[in-house]
């Protein structure tokens, strides 16, 4: 009578569909009853579409369904005893597909003390979809449905964020992106939690641009057409069986994928999980590396660190024969380095080409290359000498840098640097091991000091030097080589130091199928 409008009365259950409605809930699914009946009509009252069903079961599927299509949760409206009984089913499926989804049961009535605030529903509706997305309870005491409160007194807590976004650390990153390059028969498994994150996009370009061939899981369809080239659904048993290298996106090994085990996989087949839930991270296998947080971003961390990772010999090969004059003299020697620039860089003219010859000795280059800008200075001046040397290569002539400058030849050394003999370690797998053996002996002998200053050497004699990591970098530095004829230069090129194939296609699970 005091006319107040403070003292606007409000029912629990408006307050209750408010709530849901502040959540950005906009759908409910149940069956009513007492005491939960005026719930429904309040939150329809609000614009949230309420769907009546027969059972509770499958208002539940119904309402969690809602849930992993929209990445909001829906409800599920149900009363005590039976109804909510009935709703377990729903519960217990959804919470096992990793959907978020809200039950609201009525209750018995409450004594006043032990009833729950409202502050509970904010929590659920973000405990349904942050991190491993799952299914909440909230239990409405009867009693509260119909008591009248001041409308003043409630305060709603504001719309709960959308999850946070969580990146996998960036040496798991890198690792995951060796192993994948290293892999001889790589597969990509997309599950239902790719198809959840909204990863379409970020997976469809990681497939397209590393050129690898994926498997669906039965609800992981769709995400990049099953129609995709790279798709191997039809030779599913067979990508699972010779494949060595595998990445889960949002799969779990369960029954559903053999649970990763022989004889259904390789026995020492690497596992990369990709996953939000950490807990879900070597379940059945142990992983060769676990990316922990969201599919999406860490998909797109993926794709980002393939475009700065280190380059491998063939990009080095093909920006180098990019800009080689046609008429130099290519020296080179190393393993790798000699045997995959010798099918990438091309010669013209004969007697150009001086490599580790019938002996395969390593440490002739530099003499070779001095022989030959020697004879240049003398025959065919303007005539450039390139020396292509591996790292290991280099090490076994290389203070006859001191006798380049010391003659001013303008020679240019390309020191292709993977750390090793062969092969070698990046600088953090390196590190990690003299933690573990304290000396470098227990290293594997084919390793060299990562990320050596080979082009130091050059500087210290007056040469100029280059430390090169990216194609542009590389492409710049042997222009400005190449342009200056006064002077010898040393490019150090860093590449992948695992490096040593060309990326495989994987005609051994399409041709042979299709
Ligand atoms: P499938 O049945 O397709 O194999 P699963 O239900 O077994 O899929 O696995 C789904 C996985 O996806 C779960 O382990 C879950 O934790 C995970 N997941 C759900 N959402 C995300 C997300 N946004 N980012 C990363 N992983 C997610
Ligand atoms: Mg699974």
């Amino acid at each position: 009578e005091r006319n107040n409008r403070s003292e606007e009365q409000v029912s629990g259950a408006k307050v209750i569909a408010e709530a849901l409605r502040t959540q950005d809930v906009k759908y409910m699914f149940g069956v009513v009853g007492i005491p939960v009946i005026e719930i429904a009509v309040a939150a329809q009252e609000l614009g949230i579409k309420y769907i009546g069903m027969r059972n509770e079961q499958a208002a539940c599927y119904a309402a969690s369904a809602i849930g992993y299509l929209t990445g909001r949760p829906g409800a599920c409206l149900v009363v005590s005893g039976p109804g909510l009984i009935h709703a377990l089913g729903g519960m217990a499926n959804a919470n096992m597909n990793c959907w978020p989804l809200i039950v609201i049961g009525g209750s018995s009535e409450q004594s006043q003390e032990t009833m729950g605030a409202f502050q509970e529903f904010p929590q659920a509706v973000r405990s349904s979809i942050y991190g491993r997305p799952g299914t909440c309870y909230v239990d409405i005491p009867a009693d509260f449905v119909n008591r009248q409160v001041n409308a003043n007194s409630i305060k709603y807590v504001e719309c709960c964020m959308p999850p946070p976004v969580s990146m996998a650390e960036t040496s798991a990153v890198r690792m995951a992106a060796s192993v994948i390059r290293n892999a001889k028969q790589p597969l990509l498994i997309i599950g239902k939690g790719a198809a959840y994150a909204r990863a379409e996009a970020s997976l469809r370009k990681l497939v397209e641009q590393c050129k690898l061939p994926f498997l669906p899981t039965p609800m992981g369809k769709g995400v990049v057409p099953d129609n995709h080239p790279n798709c191997v659904s039809a030779a599913r048993s067979r990508a699972l069986q010779f494949a060595d290298v595998i990445v889960l996106f949002g799969a779990r090994l369960n029954w559903i994928l053999h649970f990763g085990l022989p004889p259904r996989y390789q026995a020492d087949v690497k596992f990369i999980q990709v996953d939000i839930c950490a807990e879900e991270l070597g379940n059945n296998v142990r992983p060769a590396v676990t990316l922990l947080g969201d599919i999406n971003a860490v998909t797109k961390q993926e794709l980002a660190s393939k475009r700065s990772l280190p380059m491998n010999y063939y990009t080095v090969f093909y920006h180098v024969q990019e800009q080689l004059p046609r008429d130099c003299v290519l020296v080179s020697e190393g393993a790798n380095t000699m045997d995959i620039g010798r099918t990438v860089l091309q010669n013209y003219l004969p007697r150009h080409r001086l490599d580790a010859g019938t002996f395969g000795t390593m440490g002739v280059g530099l003499g070779f290359a001095i022989a030959a800008a020697i004879v240049a200075k003398d025959r065919n001046p303007g005539q450039r000498v390139i020396c292509v040397e591996g790292d290991s290569a280099f090490g076994f002539s290389g203070m006859e840098v001191e006798t380049i400058c010391r003659h001013n030849l303008p020679i240019i050394l390309l020191v292709v640097n993977n750390n090793g003999i062969y092969q070698g370690v990046d600088t953090g797998t390196w590190k990690e091991m003299l933690n573990f053996g304290e000396t470098a002996t227990v290293a594997p002998p084919v390793c060299l000091l990562p990320n050596s200053h080979y082009e130091q050497v050059m500087t210290a004699f007056g040469g100029k030097g280059y430390f090169v990591q990216t194609p542009e970098e590389l492409q710049k530095s042997l222009r400005q080589s190449l342009a200056d004829t006064t002077k010898p230069s040393l490019i150090n090129i860093m590449i992948e130091p695992q490096a040593t194939r060309k990326a495989q296609d994987f005609h051994w699970l399409t041709r042979s199928h299709m």
